[in-house]
């Protein structure tokens, strides 16, 4: 699986690092992005759950 944040989208609501901060990360404003795109199999859940929980669905899978 690979995960990503559309920039363009994210308003900031850190839900994606509340609920997988092994994957997600914020920059100095508060944005998720995702510094390795590649999640491992026992974290694609957690992702599944950040992308579901993105208020603005900012977050993509696949
Ligand atoms: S939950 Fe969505 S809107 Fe909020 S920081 Fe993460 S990607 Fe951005």
């Amino acid at each position: 699986m690979k995960a990503s944040v559309d920039a363009d989208l994210c308003q900031g609501h850190a839900r994606c690092w509340e609920i997988c901060p092994e994957v997600f990360e914020l920059d100095e404003e508060g944005h998720g992005f995702v510094p390795t795109p590649d999640v491992p199999v026992e974290l694609e859940q957690k992702v599944r759950d950040a992308a579901a929980n993105c208020p603005e669905r900012a977050i993509s899978v696949s």
